[in-house]
């Protein structure tokens, strides 16, 4: 018995959440797992970094020695973040205004990123929108607009960053993507086939731009609290149902845990990793029930 207890207790701490905070706020307490200079003298420049998964992968990389750039279309938002982030952790941030699907606009924040910092090391495509919706009332322009920031934007940074930096440089890239089409999840015919493209897109580029250093994977999130996904998405619901009993590790996932899984991404830890998607979901889209009447009455309740 006593030996069964010790595997017991192993176990539990390989898969003890760490600490998060829901608001777009820095932790209030962090402990390094990781050595704190793990990334020291970096630079990682972070689409969507000013809020929800992106906000809280620009703090992680911070607390490891890394500079950041955090770039989305809301200069306020992203100027915001980058104040609370240099507070808390001491480094530098670069708040930047861009639009992924306009490309010009990315290439200017990157000339301005390598003004600033001389180099960029780290690329994270996080920006990305999304709402549940049946496609039989999906308007064409909707799934358009879609695909046009997660899949098209995704492309668009990685193609600039590569012209001006990593193609000399090498460098590593993290497209954030999602499970929802390895199921066919209900509701998200417009999300679920833009990120399945944008894994198409990583094992593409994992290929072509391997011989210049760069090494290129996604991450896909299962449900994480505290973000913008799990409030539209019916996170709160999925938890007053008790929905994530069924998942196999009995919970959803926090912002810390899938920026700590970015960080192995991104660091010299996975040197050798390339050309594949990294699933951090607590196991959920194997047992999920993907419940058709349930997400409509979200979807019709959150139209309200
Ligand atoms: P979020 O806070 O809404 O993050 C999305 C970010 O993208 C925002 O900061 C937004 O900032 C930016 N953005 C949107 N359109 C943009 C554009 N055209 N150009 C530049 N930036 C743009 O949501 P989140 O839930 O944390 O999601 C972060 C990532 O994780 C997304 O890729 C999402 O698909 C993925 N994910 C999340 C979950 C989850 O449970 N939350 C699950 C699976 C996957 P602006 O409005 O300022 O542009």
């Amino acid at each position: 018995a006593a030996a069964g207890g010790a595997v017991m207790a192993e176990a539990a701490a390989a898969s003890r959440q760490p600490p998060d905070v829901d608001t777009d706020d820095c932790l209030r307490e962090y402990r390094h797992l990781f050595s704190p200079d793990l990334l020291a003298g970096q630079v990682a420049f972070i689409t969507g970094g000013g809020s929800g998964i992106g906000f809280r992968t620009a703090e992680i990389f911070m607390r490891h020695g890394c500079r950041t750039v955090i770039a989305s279309r809301n200069l306020q938002r992203v100027s915001e973040a980058s104040k609370k982030l240099v507070a808390a952790t001491g480094q530098q941030c670069l708040p930047l205004s861009v639009d992924v699907r306009q490309p010009q606009t990315i290439a200017a924040a990157v000339d301005e990123a390598l003004k600033e910092f001389k180099r960029i090391d780290i690329l994270i495509n996080g920006a990305a929108g999304n709402f549940l919706c049946p496609a039989s009332a999906l308007s064409f322009n909707a799934f358009k607009t879609v695909i046009d920031i997660d899949t098209i934007g995704t492309f668009n940074t990685s193609k600039v960053l590569f012209e001006k930096y990593f193609r000399d440089h090498g460098g590593v890239i993290v497209n954030i993507t999602a499970t929802l089409s390895y199921r066919g999840q209900a509701l998200q015919v417009h999300a679920g086939s833009a990120k399945a493209a944008i894994d198409a897109m990583t094992r593409h580029l994992a290929v072509e731009w391997g011989p210049n250093n760069i090494r290129v994977n996604s991450l896909a999130p299962g449900p994480i609290t505290g973000t913008e996904g799990y409030r539209r998405l019916g996170g709160k619901f999925a938890e007053e149902a008790s929905l994530f009993d069924t998942i196999p590790l009995q919970r959803a996932g926090n912002k810390t845990e899938i920026a700590h899984s970015t960080l192995y991404l991104a660091s010299p830890l996975s040197s050798y990793v390339t050309g594949t998607t990294l699933v951090v979901d607590g196991g959920s889209w194997l047992t999920s029930a993907n419940n058709f009447r349930a997400l409509l009455g979200i979807a019709s309740s959150s139209a309200k």
